[in-house]
């Protein structure tokens, strides 16, 4: 069948966070789906109850040894990200050395699963950690300037003739019937729903998933001076107090954006 003969299906997507945009790109990269987004927040926003912009982030995994579903996941991810590192500024991802420290070795320590998939993976020399830290593990990873990566892939869902619309909806059932309409299809139906509406599904009528639940994450940003910058730009940490194990506990971590910010975190605090 040409590409001109191809069913369409119209999709109206709930969410403008990094879940929504990423489920709309892909959607449209298909080739036979017309996207429209509905959301109470869009990228540029800045709310309590939007999440995406806050991230820091950059790529480490916390996926089980044995949890093999996640791990692909997390590869996949991974790989993503490195190729748009490689080829395209505008994303906002760059490489960097990731380092994870402890303040007292974990006892057993077993080296994490993306051992094997990231280059440079190694334990840290007594020389290279710095006072108070026991051990540490190093590897080449990524770092993702969310606000920015966010405005990249809403660039990618419009020039691929995906729509977004700013609008808040109080159940499933209303998102269905929002009309579609779209340069791709001109039919207001949409065919398929999908809900990206992180802890909006606390609130939406027929969905109220009480088991989601908010962490509250304080974060500092700072603007590195342009003299350090070369260096600061080449590391991302995370430092784990003892009796932590990798991402639970009480942890600090330092993230550098490609537009010469570093973010300070932070806390975790679940249901806050
Ligand atoms: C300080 C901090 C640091 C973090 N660091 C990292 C990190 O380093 N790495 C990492 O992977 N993750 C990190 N996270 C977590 C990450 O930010 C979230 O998991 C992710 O952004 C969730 O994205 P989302 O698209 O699912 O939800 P959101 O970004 O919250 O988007 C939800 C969307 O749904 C819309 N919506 C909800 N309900 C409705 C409704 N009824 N009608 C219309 N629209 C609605 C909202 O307006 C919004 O557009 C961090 C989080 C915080 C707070």
């Amino acid at each position: 069948m040409s590409n001109s003969q191809k069913t369409i299906y119209n999709v109206n997507i709930l969410g403008a966070g990094v879940s929504g945009l990423s489920t709309a790109l892909a959607l449209l990269e298909k080739g036979h789906y017309s996207v429209k987004i509905i959301a109470t927040h869009l990228p540029s926003d800045l709310n309590i109850d939007y999440t995406s912009p806050w991230a820091g982030a950059h790529w480490r995994s916390y996926a089980d040894i044995a949890d093999i579903e996640q791990q692909k996941l997390d590869t996949a991810t991974y790989n993503h990200f490195a190729h748009l590192a490689e080829t395209d500024p505008k994303a906002g991802v760059m490489f960097l050395n990731g380092h994870d420290f402890w303040e007292v070795k974990p006892k057993n320590f077993e080296d994490p699963w993306f051992k094997s998939i990231l280059k440079n993976y190694r334990h840290l020399s007594k020389e290279e950690l710095p006072p108070g830290i026991e051990f540490g593990i190093t590897y080449r990873t990524v770092s993702m300037n969310a606000p920015k990566y966010l405005a990249y892939l809403l660039e990618q869902v419009l020039a691929r003739g995906g729509v977004i619309e700013r609008g808040t909806v109080s159940s499933l059932k209303a998102l269905a019937q929002i009309p579609h309409n779209t340069r791709i299809s001109k039919s207001s139906k949409a065919d398929i729903i999908v809900n990206c509406s992180g802890l909006g599904n606390r609130n939406l009528l027929g969905v109220h998933d009480h088991q989601m639940f908010p962490t509250r994450g304080q974060i500092v940003i700072v603007k590195v001076p342009d003299e350090i910058w070369p260096k600061a730009k080449q590391f991302t940490m995370e430092r784990y107090a003892e009796g932590s194990a990798m991402g639970t506990g009480t942890i600090t971590y330092v993230i550098p954006r490609d537009n010469g910010e570093i973010i300070f975190g932070g806390t975790m605090e679940h249901w806050n």
